[in-house]
Formats: C-alpha cells, sequence, structure tokens
C-alpha cells in the first residue's frame, strides 16, 4: 500500500509538472445546411449552433461575425483600404509616391455592383426555441439574450441565413480574376465570436486577422452536380460524390437529379473553409502514417506545365511531412486540401486557399496547421505568433526540402542552379527576415508588436512585424538559448497549446522552462517595445601578455553577446557573455570550437571588457555574433578583421 500510494504521489506529481495548463475555453458544435444557387451566387443556410459556456462568467449577450458585409461600399474595410491608399511610404526611383494600399483590395469593393457584393443577413434567430432580438453592425451582430447563458451550460442557437457571394475581392468570393476559380468560401457563416479569459473579442472585418472557438463542425452543401469541391474536414459520403475522394477502386453511385450534396465533418477545429469550382482537377496522395493530402486546382490554359506544377506540389507535401512532424509536432487530422483559390495563400484548418502552385506558399500555408490550426493565437493580439512562427517553419522546410530533393537527384542540374541561387541570395536561413526588419526599423514607421494587426498605421509596419518580426523571435530565441533548445521548445509549445488559445506569455512560460533561464526581458524588449539591439567592438588593447577586448551597448535593448575570436594560426575561441536578466548561460552549441563564458553583462553598464589569453597580435578577427542570428541593427560595428 506505501508502495502503491509512493507510485501514485509520483504519478500525480509528474503529472502536475508536465500536464497541460488549466485554461477554460468554450465549445462550439455547427451544424449547417447550405443550398447553394450558382447562378444568383446566392445561398440560403441553416445553422444550429450548440455552445457551451466553459467560463466562469454569466452571458448576457452573444456576438457573431458577418464577415461578408465587409464587401459593401463604404464598410470599414473599404473606408480602411482606401485611406491606407493615401498613405506615403516614401518615393519610388522615379519619384512617385509609394503608397500603402493592399493591392488585393485596393477601391475595388467601393466600384461593387449590387449583385457583386456580398452580405449575410439573417433570416430568423432563435436561443433554445425562443427568438431573440438581434443588432447588425455590418459585420458583428450582437444579441441580447432574452435569458442568461449561466456558466457550465449549453445553449442552442438556431439561425436562418441568406448569403450573397462577393465578388472576389479579398480570401473569399466568387469568379477569382486571378484564378478564374468560382467559389473561394472562406468567412462565409455567421460565426460566434470568441469569450475567453479577456471577454468577448467582437473584432470588426476591417482587414486581417481572425481568432474561432474550438468545436466539431457538420456541414452540408448542396449544389450543382457539375462542382467539385474541396473544404475542411473529411466528406463522409465519399462514395456517392466521388470526384477523387472515393476510396480507390470502388464505385462512384450519384444519386439523380442535378444537385449533389456534399457531406463534411470536421472535429475539434476552429473554423470551416470550402471552395467549388467545375473544373477543379483532383490530386491525391496517400503518404505512409500521414494524413492524406488532396490538391484541386483549376488549369484555364489546360498548359501541361501547369498540370506539372501542381504534382509537384502534391509530392513536395509528402516529402516533407516527416521533417515538419519531427520538428513541429504530429499533423492531427485525417486530411489536408491545397485547393486553388482565394488570392495569395489563406490558412485555414485541413486547408489552404492558394492563388498558385508555389511551394513557397503552400509550405507557408502548410505550417499555418500547426501556428494557427492547432496553435489557436488570437491572431488580431499576437499576428506574429502565428504568421511569424509560421514565416519561420516555412524557411525551415523550405531548406530541407531543397536539399531533400539535390539528394535524391544529384543530377539535376537546373535544380542545383535554383539551389545555388537561393543560396546565394539567402546564404543565411531566415536572414530575409532580418532585412526587411532592418528596413522597417530605417523607416521610422515601426510599431510595436503588441499593436493589434487592424491598428497599425500602416499595412507595411504590420506586415514586417508580424512576418518578419515574428520570424525572428524564433531565429534568435536560437541564439539566446541555443538552438538545439529552441528546437525542444518549439514540440513542448505543441504539446502543451495544441488546439488552446496560448498567448505571448504562454510560449515565453515555456522557453523558460524548458531553457532552465528567465527570458521575460525578451518579451518586454521584443514584443513590447521597438527598442533596437546595437553591440560594438569599442577597443582592445594588451597588458600583461593578454588582450582586453572591450565591447558596447549603443542600442536599447540588452542580448547576451557572442564574440568569436580566430587567431593567426586558424584556432577559433568564443567568449560567450550572458546577459544578466537571464540568470542562466546557453548550452554550448558549437563542440569543435572552445568557449569561455565570463560574467553576465548588465544592461545598464554601457560597456563591458573581457580578457583573453592569447597576445594581441595573435589575433586576426575578433566578432559579435557571427552566425548573424541577433537583430543587430547596425552590423558594421560587429567585425574587427586586423592586419598586422
Ligand atoms: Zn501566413
Amino acid at each position: 500500500m506505501k508502495f502503491f500510494l509512493l507510485v501514485l504521489l509520483v504519478v500525480l506529481f509528474s503529472m502536475s509538472a508536465f500536464s497541460q495548463p488549466e485554461r477554460w475555453q468554450q465549445r462550439v458544435k455547427y451544424a449547417m445546411d447550405v443550398n447553394m444557387d450558382v447562378q444568383k451566387n446566392r445561398f440560403h443556410g441553416k445553422q444550429k449552433l450548440e455552445y457551451t459556456n466553459n467560463s466562469p462568467d454569466t452571458l448576457y449577450r452573444v456576438f457573431y461575425h458577418l464577415y461578408w458585409n465587409a464587401f459593401q461600399p463604404n464598410s470599414m474595410m473599404d473606408n480602411r483600404s482606401r485611406e491606407l491608399g493615401k498613405t506615403s511610404l516614401g518615393k519610388t526611383r522615379d519619384g512617385h509616391d509609394q503608397l500603402d494600399w493592399d493591392g488585393r483590395v485596393k477601391d475595388r469593393i467601393l466600384n461593387l455592383t449590387p449583385e457583386e457584393i456580398g452580405y449575410q443577413k439573417i433570416l430568423s434567430f432563435k436561443m433554445n426555441g425562443v427568438a431573440q432580438n438581434y443588432k447588425i453592425e455590418e459585420t458583428i451582430l450582437e444579441v441580447k439574450l432574452t435569458k442568461p447563458i449561466l456558466p457550465k451550460t449549453t445553449a442552442v442557437f438556431d439561425m436562418d441565413f441568406e448569403a450573397q457571394v462577393p465578388l472576389q475581392v479579398r480570401r473569399s468570393g466568387r469568379d477569382n480574376p486571378q484564378t478564374g476559380v468560382r467559389y473561394s468560401m472562406s468567412q462565409w457563416y455567421p460565426k460566434m465570436c470568441e469569450y475567453d479569459y479577456e471577454g468577448w473579442h467582437p473584432t470588426p472585418y476591417v482587414a486581417r486577422e481572425f481568432y474561432g472557438i474550438w468545436g466539431d463542425y457538420d456541414v452540408k452543401i448542396s449544389i450543382d452536380k457539375t462542382y467539385v469541391l474541396g473544404g475542411t474536414g473529411y466528406l463522409l459520403n465519399a462514395a456517392e460524390v466521388g470526384d477523387g475522394y472515393e476510396t480507390p477502386g470502388t464505385k462512384v453511385v450519384q444519386p439523380a437529379g442535378n444537385l449533389l450534396v456534399w457531406h463534411f465533418s470536421a472535429p475539434n477545429v476552429h473554423d470551416f473553409v470550402w471552395a467549388a469550382d467545375p473544373q477543379y482537377k483532383h490530386l491525391v496522395r496517400y503518404p505512409v502514417g500521414g494524413p492524406v493530402i488532396n490538391v484541386l486546382y483549376k488549369n484555364k490554359s489546360n498548359e501541361p506545365r501547369i498540370d506539372t506544377l501542381w504534382q509537384v506540389l502534391a509530392d513536395a507535401a509528402v516529402t516533407v511531412l516527416p521533417f515538419i512532424e519531427k520538428t513541429f509536432g504530429r499533423y492531427p487530422y485525417k486530411q489536408y486540401s491545397f485547393i486553388h483559390g482565394g488570392d495569395g495563400g489563406m490558412e485555414y484548418p485541413m486547408a489552404t486557399l492558394i492563388s498558385g502552385p508555389g511551394l513557397g506558399t503552400a509550405f507557408h500555408e502548410w505550417m499555418h496547421s500547426w501556428y494557427q490550426g492547432m496553435l489557436g493565437t488570437n491572431e488580431s493580439l499576437y499576428a506574429w505568433m502565428d504568421e511569424g512562427f509560421t514565416s519561420y517553419a516555412t524557411g525551415e522546410v523550405e531548406e530541407y526540402y531543397y536539399d531533400q530533393q539535390l539528394q535524391k537527384t544529384p543530377g539535376n542540374t537546373a535544380l542545383r542552379t535554383y539551389v545555388d541561387k537561393r543560396k546565394q541570395a539567402l546564404p543565411l536561413n531566415h536572414a530575409d527576415a532580418y532585412d526587411s526588419y532592418f528596413a522597417l526599423v530605417k523607416s521610422g514607421l515601426q510599431e510595436p508588436l503588441t499593436t493589434h494587426a487592424d491598428h497599425f498605421n500602416t499595412n507595411y509596419a504590420y506586415g514586417i512585424a508580424a512576418y518578419s518580426m515574428g520570424e525572428i523571435f524564433l531565429d534568435q530565441l536560437g541564439y539566446i538559448v541555443s538552438t538545439e533548445t529552441r528546437n525542444k521548445i518549439l514540440l513542448e509549445y505543441y504539446r502543451l497549446w495544441r488546439f488552446k488559445h496560448p498567448n505571448v506569455a504562454d510560449f515565453v512560460r515555456v522557453a523558460e522552462k524548458v531553457s532552465g533561464m528567465q527570458l521575460d526581458w525578451y518579451k518586454e524588449y521584443w514584443v513590447n517595445t521597438t527598442k533596437t539591439i546595437d553591440y560594438g567592438i569599442d577597443s582592445l588593447w594588451e597588458a600583461g601578455g593578454k588582450t582586453k577586448i572591450r565591447l558596447k551597448m549603443a542600442g536599447k535593448m540588452p542580448m547576451p553577446v557572442d564574440v568569436l575570436m580566430t587567431y593567426k594560426d586558424g584556432s577559433k575561441e568564443l567568449a560567450y557573455i550572458p546577459q544578466y536578466s537571464m540568470f542562466g548561460e546557453k548550452p554550448v552549441e558549437d563542440k569543435n570550437i572552445p568557449r569561455t563564458s565570463f560574467e553576465p553583462w548588465k544592461w545598464t553598464s554601457p560597456t563591458y571588457t573581457f580578457e583573453v589569453s592569447r597576445r594581441l597580435t595573435d589575433l586576426k578577427i575578433v566578432e559579435i555574433d557571427a552566425t548573424q542570428r541577433m537583430a543587430d541593427v547596425n552590423r558594421k560595428n560587429n567585425k574587427l578583421e586586423l592586419n598586422w
């Protein structure tokens, strides 16, 4: 019994030390029936939503997103876009103002005709069978409930709605001018806003970023039989739909009539997307032990070259899957679909809409299944944790992919040339993110990462903050805690926070626990401020046969400092100076280079002097951060070459 108790205690202890963090979150269960009219580009929908209030709060009202109401002249999205179109980012080479438009939106919404606008109209709305009064403010529906929803109870909402598919402007819509795809159906249904520990998030659809409640979706779409669909979830009636979804070798029997119902089920996701076109071609891949990979694309010009590119994409997805799962965690769903549509690329659970077969975009959108699809941050508040982490992962996946391809086909000279060119342009993975960030700092337009995605003054500053600074956050974290530890942090973050809504503090806490270092300062400087890093070599001198090296901190953000010394005899030595606030040291990263750890540098001191045992005349190169993973805005003073 004692023994048993001891075992039990050990088990309980380890569970509490490693179990998932406790934080309540709401839960949804959507059942939707949609009748699509492909002539009028409208559909009627019935939605039953079981909403479980897991919060400790009584809810007196609820909010829904009605995203498509943004695609109407003078909407917030339209006004915002046209205002940003007046903002100049500077002059182009030929003397024109470089305007801050989102090239996809511009003033296109203002010019939509009544047949081309989008809308979502509510025809009836009930809670637990009782009709409710509601108010629509453009893209947000507000309902003051006749009876509140008590903590730990479930309410059932029934809704009838009607929607018109807008001419494709941004992400969703019909008759995409770029791809010719008929329907890109994202943000297409009235979607309950998320309520979390920070309260409601009725974020109007102005430009960007999403946040949804975890739950299960059951969606039936009735549409003209000639259409082929792709989307989130599993097709439950593949045997009567066919179109490549059927189990290979089975006979497909479609029901009579002009319409076909597509029945999808998607467990544990926070959104649902679909797309439809009569000319979609469907490629399928079955990686061993992995999800089914669906690729749906339209080849308007019927060029064989285009078919090849989409086949390359399907095969590439299979190639990179083992690497992705090893590095970022297992893909938990049974399918993933790359679907032609949208604009550029946009991520959704189990699917992406991409406007072409480019591998960089495809990898990026797929990696969003991790950073957004599973690690569902509130993107409006932490766009950089979704876009930036994804951009970081994309760089890693691309590097792996091209290495693999070269190993598989060493004689492929075209590939070799392509990879060499990439390496020339980007000798270090993620270097482009640093360059973009340095340019942003120079422009004076930088705003802190804590800025709400829609509230940045410019599209430009948002873009670099979300994508490049988020990417650097992880690459630079590798510099602070070591590459190996950073990789462990990513896997632990995935393990602890998947299917939840992590915020920046949650990520940093995981990083602290895995690394054994304090990292709150990293968040406080890099995320909460626009302070920059600038370390430099100040001076060197010899005293008593040894070399003294003085460094200066010219920036406002402190960092640990790696200083690599290369001696005339070819030998190298690394001086490692931890940042005081870390209360820890990173492990040795390169075992081939002897490392000496020095006393931590307190950020209140503008200079720091350390000593190496060799003579000054033995030294050839002294370099701060030779691996270039520190976002030092002035790298000119980082390296000193001595010519004796
Ligand atoms: Zn992205």
